[in-house]
């Protein structure tokens, strides 16, 4: 199925996102963590893919095993950075044999060693060139997008790159982590203003580890509201407190956002079940009401 069809339900679509294990980890690390998220009925769940395609196959792997063996639609994350057409067209064939219908188009990042000179020379430069290619191999494709805009452009500069890539065929959009709801409804105001009409799904991670937390913010440029930094302030140290309050953060982000009517959450699970059961749990009459 084309997970944009999901988005005409008139109900919010839950998500989960998942990553391959790392290369000092064997896949089958991740079997079960795939079976548990399964029984918590997700819409669809997406599998990142490694920069520079260093998780390629298990990226494969584990969405086919998503959408083949649990009949869960899978969305593969697929990078362009420094990919040429032929290693595009590969990876589009693995995808294709494996019943995989939905793809999130993604630039990547640019590799810390990379030649200015050698950023735009790829056979994709942005990732509104993989999304029409992808489109014209018949993919329903997701696009990513920035509340507080990408990190290498202005807010204006960035919001017109957005209506680029909607209009190369996006189908839905899913958004980086934020941890302030106001700063997406504003975000949305404008997107409306230009004209960008597909879906919009609000990434929400619930935060376990203030570390990583710090270390993930500074990386994509999200700011931290001062309630959130308290959190983190006053319980970085007890672990256990954290992780209460991090996932009372996030069920109270995501009751917000679908009173205000988001049409999609998506999770980052960070492979964690008893997280995602929580925050499940918290949610499970809201999510069926209508929008
Ligand atoms: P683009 O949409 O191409 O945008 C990149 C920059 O170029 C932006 O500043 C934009 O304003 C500008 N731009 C875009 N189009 C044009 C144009 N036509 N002309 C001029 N400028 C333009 N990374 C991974 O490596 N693996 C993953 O699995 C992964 N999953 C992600 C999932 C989500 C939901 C999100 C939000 C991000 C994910 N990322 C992942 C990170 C992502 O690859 C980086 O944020 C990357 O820097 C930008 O990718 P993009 O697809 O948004 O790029």
């Amino acid at each position: 199925m084309k997970i944009k069809d999901m988005y005409n339900k008139n109900r919010p679509v839950i998500s989960f996102e998942v990553f391959p294990p790392n290369t000092n980890h064997s896949i089958e690390t991740i079997y079960d963590t795939i079976h548990d998220l399964a029984t918590f009925n997700p819409d669809f769940v997406s599998v990142t893919y490694g920069a520079g395609g260093s998780t390629r196959g298990k990226t494969v792997e584990i969405a086919s095993l998503i959408k083949n063996k649990y009949n869960i639609e899978s969305l593969a994350h697929l990078t362009c950075v420094g990919a040429s057409k032929s290693e595009i067209d590969s990876i589009i064939k693995e995808y294709q044999s494996n019943n995989i219908e939905n793809i999130l188009s993604l630039r990547g990042d640019f590799p810390k060693d990379m030649d200015e000179k050698d950023k735009h020379n790829g056979d994709f430069t942005y990732a509104s060139d993989l999304t029409a290619y992808l489109k014209k191999n018949d993919f329903c494709v997701a696009g990513a997008y920035y509340p507080e805009t990408h990190y290498e452009n202005n807010d204006l500069m960035d919001l017109f790159n957005l209506k680029k890539k909607v209009d190369a065929g996006t189908d839905f959009l899913i958004s980086q982590i934020f941890f302030d709801n106001e700063l997406l409804y504003k975000f949305k105001d404008k997107t409306d203003k230009i004209g960008i009409n597909v879906p919009f799904s609000a990434g929400i991670i619930p935060v376990t580890n203030a570390k990583q937390i710090k270390r993930i913010t500074s990386l994509c440029g999200c700011s931290l509201p001062p309630k959130f930094q308290r959190i983190l302030e006053k319980y970085a140290d007890k672990p256990e407190a954290l992780t209460e309050a991090g996932i009372a953060y996030a069920i109270e982000q995501i009751i917000d956002l679908i009173s205000w009517g988001i049409d999609g959450i998506h999770l980052y699970t960070m492979n964690k079940v008893d997280t995602t059961k929580k925050i499940m749990d918290s949610i499970s009459h809201i999510r069926d009401l209508s929008k």
